[in-house]
């Protein structure tokens, strides 16, 4: 049987520009009661919606049913839809299998669920600047958390070098969250291999920017988040090697986790299903999916288009006399469109507020989940401004320009 499902025509189509995004089309007030369109300069937090993610999304919301178990033609929808997501998933981040992907309502679920499947002993090594959600999710005595220096895979060789023996896990971020640096993944890979060891990439920040290939960076999980993918929030993904996962008690106890249960016992799935109890984000789920479908069909003008923002961003901050821009490795490594900066004697959250304000620009301001990075780098809280699809050189100049000006002294 053939089922008209929602979006099933989407072949998504290429152009040589970026995929719009539903949110470039806002406009904010000002406190002197002007109007102007709102600069997003947010997006490393949650990007906004795609426009054909906002198109697929509409169009599932009629149809959407509980999955795998009813026989209306609605549930048939929604199960297919459910299914084909994984399956996009899989193919946007390379997994060798669909049952690999496990929908999760973001990246730290993602995490957490990890850890919550690792086998008893398993040491652990992450590194004191990631996110988070990345450096928290791990316990026990096992967990070592390692400083980066010049040289993260000495760094590496030498704290695994120092684990005692039984399974092992490497956590590495795809790209900082704090200065957008991308970090060497298959270089660090290659270490982790070398010790026997696996490895999960946080791929949250990079995903949105570049293409994740698992084979290629020889990892054994990714993790991402459905909202910075220029999707809505609620879901996310933990994709990779089944047999801990399979192995692990299910995260979450309830239906459609279950094959059967009896006044004798419970037996759980294997699949994918054994963690996603309860009615799943099947919406969510679609809404990622789409998203990974268009990325996937533009990374060549995602690309362009960050990288002439970035440097235009990054040539203009350095010409501003107090403004110094974040790093871990140097001031010429390798990013995508995140940049974190202070700017001397003024507080973050004062200079974010008149951005805002004045100029209707959004930045973030504080210590982005990553505490001791920012702390670290910044000696402090600090401001960053990350770029997105919706983003544009006048976004950019407006931010330039305001920092320039800088608050009123009153402020
Ligand atoms: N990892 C990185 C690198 C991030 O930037 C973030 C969010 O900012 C996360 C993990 C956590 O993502 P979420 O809040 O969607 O779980």
């Amino acid at each position: 049987m053939t089922l008209a499902i929602p979006h099933a025509r989407a072949a998504v189509e290429v152009t040589a520009s970026v995929p719009s995004v539903a949110g470039s089309r806002l406009t904010v007030p000002l406190v002197d009661g002007r109007t102007v369109q709102y600069a997003n300069l947010d997006h490393a937090a949650s990007a906004p919606c795609l426009d054909a993610v906002q198109d697929a999304v509409n169009e599932l919301l009629p149809w959407y049913a509980s999955v795998h178990r009813g026989a209306g033609y609605a549930s048939q929808v929604s199960t297919r839809v459910y299914e084909r997501a994984r399956e996009v998933v899989r193919e946007f981040v390379n997994a060798r299998r669909t049952e690999e992907v496990i929908f999760t309502r973001n990246t730290t679920d993602a995490l957490n669920l990890l850890a919550r499947a690792l086998p008893r002993f398993t040491s652990v090594i992450v590194f004191d600047t990631d996110h988070h959600a990345a450096m928290l999710p791990w316990r026990g005595p096992n967990v070592f958390r390692v400083t980066p220096t010049d040289s993260v895979e000495r760094d590496l060789d030498e704290a695994l070098g120092q684990t005692p023996t039984g399974p092992r896990l490497v956590v590495v971020t795809g790209a900082a969250n704090v200065t957008g640096e991308l970090w060497p993944v298959a270089r660090l890979s290659a270490v982790a291999r070398r010790h026997g060891a696996r490895i999960v990439l946080d791929a949250a920040q990079l995903a949105p920017h570049r293409p994740v290939d698992m084979r290629a960076l020889d990892v054994d999980y990714v993790v991402l988040s459905g909202h910075k993918l220029y999707a809505p929030f609620g879901a996310g993904a933990l994709v990779g090697r089944a047999d801990w996962l399979r192995a692990a008690h299910p995260y979450l106890a309830g239906g459609g986790a279950t094959r059967q249960v009896t006044e004798h016992g419970v037996s759980w799935h294997y699949g994918p299903e054994r963690h996603e109890a309860g009615t799943p984000n099947v919406v969510g789920a679609h809404a990622l999916a789409v998203a990974c479908e268009t990325l996937g069909k533009h990374w060549d003008a995602v690309a362009a288009h960050e990288e002439a923002l970035l440097d235009r961003l990054r040539t203009g901050l350095a010409a501003i006399p107090g403004v110094r821009q974040l790093s871990i490795f140097g001031d010429d490594s390798p990013r995508v469109g995140v940049v974190s900066f202070t700017v001397e004697g003024q507080d973050p959250g004062l200079v974010a507020a008149y951005l805002s304000a004045e100029h209707g620009i959004g930045v973030r301001d504080g210590l982005f989940c990553a505490h001791i990075a920012t702390a670290r780098l910044a000696g402090g809280r600090a401001l960053r401004a990350s770029l997105g699809l919706g983003s544009t050189a006048e976004h950019v100049d407006r931010l330039l320009t305001a920092l320039r000006q800088g608050p009123a002294e009153e402020y």
